[in-house]
């Protein structure tokens, strides 16, 4: 089991963590949205899930996978669905190798916002809208406010490894400074 302990581990997962904070200033979110607004472009052909029977469909077709906790990765309860799509889960896989190679001793990557559908959307982030790449499967978030406080060094490691990905072109990688949150998406154009 990893080495965070529960009760740290809560502070950070809870769901008004990820939620937008009534108090973020407007000119903050408008800067959010410009920085995902290429991943709406990339998505805007992809169908959003809407229902978690669309989603059992979509593992059916083999078109999303699950993704599980393991050694290295921790599913925050604050998961509505832990499936991505295979391509996505590939990269997630990648960047666990990586931080696994770099930061051998280090705890584990914890993912606090996975796949959601259009009917989970009233209870999230009120910013986002069915082209949000959380409904299309190929959006994570990682929370990195305790690591940095606690794990500075860790920190650093994972940003690094985030900035790599993003300039290879493989996602789009924005630090939500508001929410405390990484958003990381996958680029499809990347060959
Ligand atoms: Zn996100």
């Amino acid at each position: 089991m990893p080495r965070i302990l529960k009760a740290e581990l809560n502070k950070f997962t809870t769901k008004q963590d990820f939620l937008r904070p009534k108090d973020v200033p407007e000119d903050v979110l408008i800067k959010m949205k410009e920085a995902i607004a290429n991943e709406r472009e990339w998505y805007k052909n992809k169908k959003a899930y809407r229902t978690k029977e669309d989603l059992e469909s979509a593992l059916k077709r083999g078109e999303l996978v699950r993704v599980g906790y393991n050694e290295y990765v921790y599913i925050a309860k604050t998961v509505e669905h832990p499936v991505l799509s295979v391509k996505m889960a590939d990269i997630l896989r990648e960047i666990v190798e990586q931080f696994k190679e770099k930061a051998p001793e280090t705890e584990f990557i914890v993912i606090v916002s996975m796949t959601r559908t259009i009917e989970d959307l009233k209870l999230a982030n009120p910013l986002l809208g069915e082209e949000d790449p959380h409904c299309k499967g190929e959006a994570f978030d990682i929370p990195f406010e305790w690591l940095r406080i606690n794990k500075p060094k860790t920190y650093e490691i994972l940003k690094q490894i985030l900035e790599d990905f993003k300039k290879k072109g493989k996602i789009n990688f924005v630090e939500e400074r508001a929410i405390n949150m990484w958003h990381v998406c996958r680029n499809p154009n990347y060959k």
